[in-house]
């Protein structure tokens, strides 16, 4: 736990399911104050703030699509009518398409990247705008994803866009650091949560999966929003402009874990 988080205001964008779900549940732990935000599935949001609650913190829900400047707004204000100000930024929703690059729809790229970079911008912009105009020494964080820097085939979109989140995240940590204001990525690597649930229903997947990763096993959502605990908290004071890989050593090229190549 990380006392000064107590009583801090986040927002959290995708907190209905998944890693969302649990860095709300999370922050609730710390005795924060959060906003929900939810696209479709109401109910998850609602399990999340009851978790917040009963772990001592406030919660608030809220339906707003990431991609628009209207969705980005309503979660600022909610947070300032709620509860007064705004602390942290949590840009995590995110989307994925497969499709072979060739046979990708330009609706379907345009659909992916406005969720996983645009609405990544307008969530960042958004905290800035406040943190800036109220001299507040915020934290934005957004989640990125191990293909930040590992290509992935069939699934560009994806890819574009997350490497889009690495250099967009350095560049406005830089930009700001003079305000006091810290920006970081996550980059996850295979995590168990809904955006994976039908490839690891099926075991050769979810094995194939495994044997990319060198701890040998699936990661958490709470050992995610570990990571984003810490990175909200000042013990990472001196953190800026980095992505924190969560993923079991994926990015550290498995394929030569035997001494190979
Ligand atoms: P998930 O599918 O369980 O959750 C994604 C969340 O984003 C959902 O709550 C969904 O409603 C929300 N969302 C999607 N479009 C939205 C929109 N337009 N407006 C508002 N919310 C919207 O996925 P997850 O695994 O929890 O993923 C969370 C983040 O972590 C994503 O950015 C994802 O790319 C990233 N990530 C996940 C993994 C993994 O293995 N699970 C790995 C790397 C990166």
């Amino acid at each position: 736990m990380y006392q000064d988080l107590k009583g801090k205001v986040a927002v959290v964008t995708g907190g209905s399911k998944g890693i969302g779900n649990a860095i709300a549940e999370r922050f609730g732990a710390e005795k924060m104050n959060v906003v929900i935000n939810y696209h479709r599935d109401r109910a998850g949001a609602e399990t999340a703030a009851a978790a917040v609650v009963k772990s001592g913190g406030q919660a608030e829900i809220v339906q707003a699509d990431i991609s628009t400047e209207a969705g980005a707004e309503k979660l600022c204000q909610t947070a300032l009518d709620h509860f007064g100000k705004l602390d942290i930024w949590v840009n995590n929703a995110g989307m994925e398409i497969k499709a072979a690059t060739h046979e990708l729809s330009l609706a379907d790229w345009n659909k992916v990247t406005a969720v996983d970079q645009t609405g990544v911008f307008l969530g960042a912009r958004m905290a800035l705008k406040y943190f800036k105009a109220n001299h507040v020494k915020g934290t934005i964080i957004n989640m990125s994803s191990v293909h930040e820097q590992i290509p992935w085939p069939t699934f560009a979109s994806y890819a574009a866009a997350k490497g889009s989140v690495k250099l967009f995240t350095k560049t406005i940590a830089m930009e700001y650091a003079k305000d006091g204001i810290r920006v970081n990525a996550i980059g996850p690597g295979a995590i168990n949560t809904p955006i994976n649930a039908k490839k690891f229903a099926d075991q050769a997947q979810y094995d194939q999966t495994v044997s990319m990763v060198p701890m040998n096993r699936i990661g958490t959502p709470a050992e995610v929003a570990a990571g984003a605990a810490w990175l909200a908290s000042s013990e990472s004071s001196y953190v800026t402009g980095t992505t924190l890989f969560i993923d079991g050593g994926m990015t550290l090229y498995p394929a030569f874990k035997d001494g190979q190549g």
